[in-house]
């Protein structure tokens, strides 16, 4: 990993981070809602429409005329293939034009919009968020917003090096609402629920889930999936088109396209969100090393949640973590990662983490606690009525 990563080369005023007030409610998505918004484009219903309408119009047309136009097609059928090269070539070309390094990783990636169309996406977001959970939103003279705006600014304070950082006016918005969540809108405005704040059991972790939101905007992953997104919708409305108008009927073309979105889905958006919340993951425990949190709860983190989700009496996945890998395999990432942030933290100045106090020793407590109750299979508590202490100590709630 980098070094020097800690020191920072700009200078901001003291008002970094600014808090805001009203809103909270049942909004909770895994993703920006903004994505949702614009996932179903109405060329699609209009590419549908085309489609149909042709079909409907060729057969309605007598054999004669039918005769004409397929004269007319074979002696154009140059000029067609020649549409169909430039097209696909210009499809290239727009692709290749628009492929930009990813910040701190270097990743190179497909990005149409620019930082600014997404922050103009984000701060409209932001405003129907803020009305959607009006009458939800904590005060922020509430000592939980207090608590969750100081993990907040130890982070962006870090890390303001970063243009991606220093380049926004964030706000924070710690929602009353039973879902397991936060995300970060790209034009940096922080939403909190406060059941997320539940699922943490310590400020340090809650250092590392924000650390990962915060490293989604850093990487302008809603930029990237936006973009991929409209582009593979854009590309398939033409075998959408040809679809409607050359097969039989309305079901079977309902059929197949509903077969081509999931192809889509499983092919390209499942294993690119995945790929993105590895890097967010990667990201966001620089930027937690930085900030001086205590990264080794990061695996730790994923580990209680693995356990969690092996406890037969929770029938429940976090919905922050639905369209992310797995909590093994997080865990391991995040293991295999903790010796760099570790040293990054170090170079930061940081305080000397307490060894005896490892994190470690309450994933492993927990898992002892488990393996026991699944030994004995009696109706013993379950795992979100314990807690473990520091030194690794079983204890009730
Ligand atoms: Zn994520």
């Amino acid at each position: 990993m980098m070094s020097g990563l800690c020191r920072s080369s700009f200078k901001l005023g003291s008002k970094f981070l600014i808090n805001n007030s009203f809103s909270t409610s049942t909004h909770r998505p895994a993703f920006p809602p903004i994505l949702l918004a614009l996932s179903k484009p109405v060329a699609k219903v209009l590419t549908v429409i085309l489609g149909k309408g042709a079909r409907t119009w060729w057969k309605k047309l007598p054999d004669n005329k039918k005769y004409v136009f397929k004269q007319i097609y074979q002696d154009n059928r140059k000029k067609v293939y020649t549409a169909v090269a430039v097209s696909t070539l210009g499809l290239g070309y727009a692709y290749e034009s628009h492929v930009q390094e990813c910040a701190i990783t270097g990743r190179r990636r497909f990005v149409a919009l620019t930082p600014d169309q997404a922050k103009r996406i984000g701060e409209k977001e932001f405003r129907s968020l803020l009305v959607i959970n009006e009458g939800n939103i904590v005060p922020e003279s509430n000592p939980v917003y207090g608590k969750v705006a100081g993990v907040a600014n130890q982070i962006l304070q870090a890390n303001k090096d970063l243009r991606q950082i220093y380049d926004k006016t964030w706000t924070l918005t710690v929602v009353d609402d039973t879902s397991e969540n936060a995300f970060v809108l790209p034009s940096g405005n922080i939403f909190v629920l406060t059941g997320m704040l539940k699922a943490c059991e310590t400020l340090d972790e809650l250092g590392i889930v924000l650390s990962h939101e915060i490293a989604h905007v850093v990487l302008g992953h809603v930029e990237e999936k936006l973009t991929l997104t409209s582009f593979v919708q854009l590309v398939l409305l033409i075998p959408m088109a040809v679809l409607w108008a050359f097969l039989p009927n309305d079901g079977i073309a309902l059929v197949f396209n509903w077969f081509m979105d999931t192809v889509v889905d499983i092919m390209i958006e499942l294993p690119f969100s995945r790929d993105m919340e590895t890097e967010a993951d990667r990201v966001g425990l620089i930027l937690a090393a930085k900030a001086c949190i205590d990264v080794r709860e990061a695996p730790v983190f994923w580990g209680r949640l693995k356990l969690l989700s092996e406890d037969p009496s929770l029938d429940k996945e976090m919905e922050f973590s639905s369209t992310h890998p797995c909590h093994e395999t997080r865990q391991e990432t995040l293991t295999n990662l903790l010796k760099d942030a570790l040293h990054i933290r170090h170079s930061c100045g940081c305080t000397v983490l307490d060894y005896n106090r490892d994190p470690m020793k309450k994933l492993a407590a927990l898992a002892a606690f488990m393996n026991s109750r699944r030994n004995t299979s009696s109706n013993s508590r379950s795992l979100t009525d314990v807690l473990v202490n520091q030194d690794g100590r079983i204890v009730q709630k």
